[in-house]
Parts: C-alpha cells; sequence; structure tokens
C-alpha cells in the first residue's frame, strides 16, 4: 500500500471499514424471517431465522470475550456445514478475533500442526471431530479453551479434554447484548490453510476488506448471481476456503441459506434441494455424482433448482451435460484457490456467444471461465516471458486482485508473490475475450518427449464413456520419453469394459500421441481432504519400475510417430 502516489486531494466521502459483522447486521434488519436451514448429524433438520442467527452470534462475541480473548486472538473450527458453525462465521471475525477453520479430514498431525502454527486460543468443534480436537489439546499448548458444539444432553462423558465448554451452557450464560466493535477493516478475518499434497499446509489470512470485496463480487451476475430471490446450499464444507464465501455473500443478499451438515449423500441432497427449496448450488465434482445416481435411478426432476456452480477440480463434460440437457440445471464452472479467497474465474456466456452453435457454446461452457471484476491475469512461459492470449498458447497463469493474499501467514510481506503477481501453479490457456482452460496442475501436467499432455483433457474425455464413473490420467516416468500418460478408470458397477473398449473410444478424440500407453481399472481412487484426486498417490501406486514396458507399451516407433505427427 504504502508505494502508491499520495493525491493531495482526497474525496469526501465517509470512510467507513468494511466488516463482516454488517453482512449479520444487514441479514437481521432486512432479512431477518428468511430462514437458515441445518442439517445435523442426527440427520435430523433444523430450522430458524437469520434473527435468531445474529442474536446467538452477539451471545458467542460476548462468551469469547468472557475467556479473555482479544482482538487478533485466533479461534480454531472444526465443524460442518451447519447453523452453530455459521454463527462462529460472524462472532468470531465480527468480534475482531480471527476465525481459523481447520479441514477435519486432514491427517491429525496436519490439524494439530495448523492449530499450533495458528497458535489458536480456542477451539470449537463438532462432536463428530472429538478425537481431533483432542490431538489439539494434547499437542497444541497455545490451545486452553475448547468448546463441544452440542447440547447439554449430548456431551461427551469420557474425554482427554479438560474442562470442556458445551456450547448451548456458554451460549444460554452470555447476555445478547454487544455492540459489534468498530476496527480497521484491513485487520484479520479468517486463516485458512491450504491443503497442499506435500509439504506443511500453508495459512492464506484474509482480512475483512478482502471478505468484504469479494462478498460484493460474488453476488454479482456474472459471478454467483445470488440475491434475496435465492435459496443456496454450498456444498462446499464450511472448512474449505470460507465456504466460497457463500455464508457471507447469502447474508449480503438476504437469500435463504440450506446448509447440509454431514450428508452428502445423493438421496439426502435430493431431499433439502425440493423440500427447502434450494435455486442455487455449490461444490467440488466428486460430490454430484451421487445426486445424478440418486436421481436417475428413482426417476425424478429437480422443481426449484436453477444453477449449480462447480469448480475445485475440473468438471467432467458428461457431468455438465447430464445436469444441463436431462435435469435442467445450469452448471457454471469456475476456478479459483484457498489463496483467491477463493473466486477467480466464472463460466457464464455473454450476449456475444447467443448467435453461437450449441456445439461452440457448450465448449466455452467447459471453460473454467473469465475473471471476476477484480481480478488480474498475466500468462507467462518457464523463462518469464508474456504468452498471447489466443486460447491456443499454454503458459502458467499468475494473478492479482483485492482478495489474492500476498504471502503465507507468518511468512514476509509479499513473500508469495513474484513482481507483484501470485503464481497460480496453474497451467492453461487463455482465450482472446479472457476465457481460461485449465490444461492442468503444474506438477500434474505430463512432460511426454518435451511436449505437454493435459490430464485433464484426456480424463474428461474418457469420462464421456457411458461405463466410465471416474478416470484419472497420470503420467509415468518412461526412459525415452520421459513420462507417458496412464489411465487409471473406475468402471460403472455393472459394466464389462476393457482397456481395448476404453482406447478405442478415445481414438481420434485425442492426439494420437496423447493415447494413454496403459488403462488400469481400480475398484477406488484415493481423494484428498477437498475432494480433488491425490494424482501423487496414484502416480506412486502405478509407477512400478516397468509400469509402461509389461502393459501395453507401444512400439518405440509407433510412438516416434505419434510425436512426429503432433510436429
Ligand atoms: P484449493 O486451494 O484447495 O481450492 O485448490 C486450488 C486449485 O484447485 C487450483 O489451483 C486448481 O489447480 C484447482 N482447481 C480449482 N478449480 C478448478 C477447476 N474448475 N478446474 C480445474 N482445476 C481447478
Amino acid at each position: 500500500m504504502s508505494d502508491y502516489v499520495k493525491s493531495p486531494i482526497s474525496g469526501r466521502t465517509m470512510n467507513r471499514p468494511l466488516l463482516i459483522s454488517s453482512l449479520i447486521r444487514n441479514a437481521d434488519r432486512y432479512f431477518g424471517d428468511v430462514q437458515v436451514v441445518s442439517r445435523l448429524e442426527d440427520g435430523s433438520i433444523h430450522h430458524y431465522t437469520y434473527s435468531d442467527c445474529h442474536r446467538r452470534a452477539r451471545q458467542l462475541a460476548n462468551a469469547l470475550a468472557g475467556l479473555g480473548l482479544t482482538i487478533g486472538d485466533r479461534v480454531a473450527t472444526l465443524g460442518w456445514n451447519n447453523y452453530r458453525h455459521l454463527e462462529a462465521y460472524f462472532a468470531i471475525p465480527g468480534s475482531g478475533l480471527v476465525l481459523n477453520t481447520i479441514n477435519p479430514r486432514l491427517h491429525v498431525d496436519q490439524i494439530a500442526y495448523i492449530a499450533d502454527h495458528a497458535e489458536a486460543k480456542c477451539v470449537l468443534f463438532d462432536l463428530a471431530f472429538l478425537k481431533q480436537a483432542e490431538t489439539i489439546a494434547g499437542e497444541c499448548p497455545s490451545a486452553t479453551h475448547f468448546v463441544a458444539m452440542c447440547d447439554p444432553s449430548q456431551m461427551p462423558e469420557k474425554t482427554g479434554i479438560p474442562n470442556l465448554i458445551c456450547f448451548e451452557d456458554f451460549l444460554a450464560a452470555a447476555s445478547d447484548d454487544y455492540e459489534w466493535p468498530e476496527f480497521d477493516e484491513t485487520a484479520a478475518s479468517a486463516l485458512c490453510y491450504t491443503s497442499g499434497t506435500t509439504g506443511n499446509p500453508k495459512g492464506a489470512l484474509y482480512s475483512h476488506r478482502s471478505t468484504m470485496i469479494h462478498s460484493y463480487a460474488e453476488v454479482m451476475p456474472d459471478a454467483f448471481n445470488i440475491s434475496s430471490r435465492d435459496t443456496i446450499m454450498p456444498v462446499v464444507p464450511m472448512y474449505h476456503a470460507n465456504a466460497w464465501g457463500l455464508p457471507y455473500a447469502s447474508a449480503l443478499a438476504g437469500a435463504k441459506l440450506v446448509l447440509p451438515g454431514p450428508m452428502m449423500d445423493g438421496e439426502s441432497l435430493y431431499e433439502l434441494i425440493e423440500g427447502e427449496g434450494v435455486t442455487f448450488s455449490a461444490g467440488v465434482p466428486t460430490v454430484w455424482n451421487g445426486l445424478l445416481d440418486h436421481i436417475k435411478e428413482n426417476g425424478l426432476g429437480f422443481s426449484t433448482f436453477k444453477r449449480m456452480n462447480i469448480g475445485g477440480s475440473a468438471c467432467p463434460t458428461a457431468m455438465m451435460k447430464a445436469f444441463r440437457e436431462v435435469h435442467g440445471v445450469d452448471v457454471i464452472h469456475a476456478w479459483g484457490m484457498t489463496e483467491m479467497s477463493p473466486m477467480g474465474t466464472i463460466c457464464t456466456l455473454q450476449a456475444r456467444h447467443a448467435d453461437l452453435p450449441e456445439e461452440d457454446r457448450q465448449k466455452l461452457r467447459e471453460t473454467q471461465g473469465h475473471p471476476v471484476f477484480g481480478i488480474d491475469m498475466l500468462l507467462l512461459d518457464d523463462q518469464g516471458v508474456e504468452l498471447p492470449w489466443d486460447g491456443k498458447t499454454t503458459g502458467n497463469l499468475f494473478v492479482k486482485g483485492p482478495w489474492v493474499i500476498d504471502s503465507y501467514f507468518k511468512d514476509a510481506e509479499g513473500s508469495a508473490l513474484q513482481d507483484g503477481w501470485l503464481p497460480t501453479g496453474d497451467v492453461v490457456t487463455i482465450s482472446p475475450q479472457g476465457y481460461i482452460k485449465i490444461t492442468d496442475r503444474s506438477k500434474d501436467i505430463i512432460k511426454s518427449g518435451g511436449e505437454w499432455i493435459s490430464s485433464i483433457e484426456v480424463e474428461n474425455v474418457a469420462q464421456l464413456h457411458p461405463d466410465v464413473q471416474q478416470a484419472a490420467c497420470i503420467g509415468i516416468p518412461h526412459p525415452k520419453w520421459s513420462e507417458r500418460p496412464v489411465l487409471v478408470v473406475i468402471a460403472r458397477s455393472g459394466a464389462t469394459i476393457d482397456k481395448a473398449d476404453v482406447l478405442a473410444f478415445l481414438d481420434g478424440k485425442i492426439a494420437k500421441w496423447w493415447m494413454p500407453d496403459d488403462v488400469r481399472f481400480v475398484e477406488t481412487i484415493d481423494l484428498g481432504p477437498t475432494g480433488k484426486v491425490l494424482k501423487n498417490k496414484l502416480r506412486d501406486r502405478f509407477t512400478d519400475g516397468d509400469a509402461i514396458s509389461k502393459h501395453n507399451s507401444p512400439a518405440p516407433d509407433a510412438l516416434e510417430q505419434n510425436h512426429a505427427i503432433r510436429k
């Protein structure tokens, strides 16, 4: 900030800080009777209103202050998407504390690492995560207060946590008379750790200002298009990148909120969608297969569900088409990262696309979209030379914007940046109109004979095969070509499909030299804690020295030829 040019004349507008507390005050004042619905751990459904949420958030703020916590202190949560977690989303940053959402699906050592690195003083947890909370209690000296998010009757009888507090008792003993404090909008609001596949997680520390600008941007029509007429169901967990900002954007817009708790199976999601009139939802691709299967098996349809935002990993074309063409739900592809709060690009079509043939419109929908206003992009090659936005040239994507981090928590200011830009680690093409297509994560791209094969593209085509439930393409070391692609496939239950079928299906749909050297059938593919395929695990599983030579390795001549064809 400090090296910006200072004008001798300032605007004469009020310098009101952008604070998260304003969101819940707004939701209460203007949409106080709008419902917040939660699925609880026992499967029951809990209803209350934004007014109730605001009252309890004020009680929680008072209760946390009663523990002696003061501005800037970190409070960790281990929670599902539910109303108590939502209260924490407002009470903690609203009162100047920092909300440190921890992903409970991480290994307990990583959970303890995060709480310790964040120096969390207090931990709020859902009962399902008692074990994780106990680990923090044992290994994290800063954490001296633990609150179980449950009723008194549900309190665990035996626990390794001394002086465990019951959330409902904690609230009942606190007054709802609380004035949200005003402080500098650059104050930290939330600390979300990235779930990297190697090394320790790294903390993205958002501010009130960055979160508020992100919320304004998120509701825009070419972003998530959220209004007071919507019913929003964030399937993306509240422990992952602030549930993509949806709890805050919903309170800003006054939209009804439906929090699905732990139950992500097709039947439970369908029950909430139809029962509560959900109009919009968002989540990673893997979650939606169950919902698609459920409606297919039971011959069901949607009556209110109109739009869904899929991101976090590339959305398979087959999934996009099934929702859109069979069930009338517009799938909007999006890309982002924890480091970007997380919204980056969103794929809505524009007036200039209205007359395109449907096939071209579909091709466009399969891209990750164009940047939300506020995000700037740069495309560079490995030497740092700027590349053209022609929709063909692949390069490394860099971003800038008011909700993009400049360093990880506890690292030197600006240390995450290169010449002021954040390297995303994603390899993309950018069209002249600014639509990005993610080719790969830079570490997952398959480098064959000095050229790049997009694992995402190969997977996407393979997943169009009706008998393929899921496909993941990985690069396996090869003595001559450095790496060659191997396709790992989960077949649909009951399907009889073999390697030759898959290869025949791919033939002609991808470049010849992109054809996988082998197709391996598996029962399961390991997913990371945020639903992404763990490709490093897959690579370990299938790098057995001579994986390629043993299995269907094309004769060197053929490969030679394939590379020659490409050139
Ligand atoms: P995370 O910080 O865990 O949300 O992961 C961010 C990373 O997920 C990005 O850098 C991308 O590699 C990947 N990602 C997010 N959205 C998409 C998408 N729509 N298509 C492909 N990859 C995606």
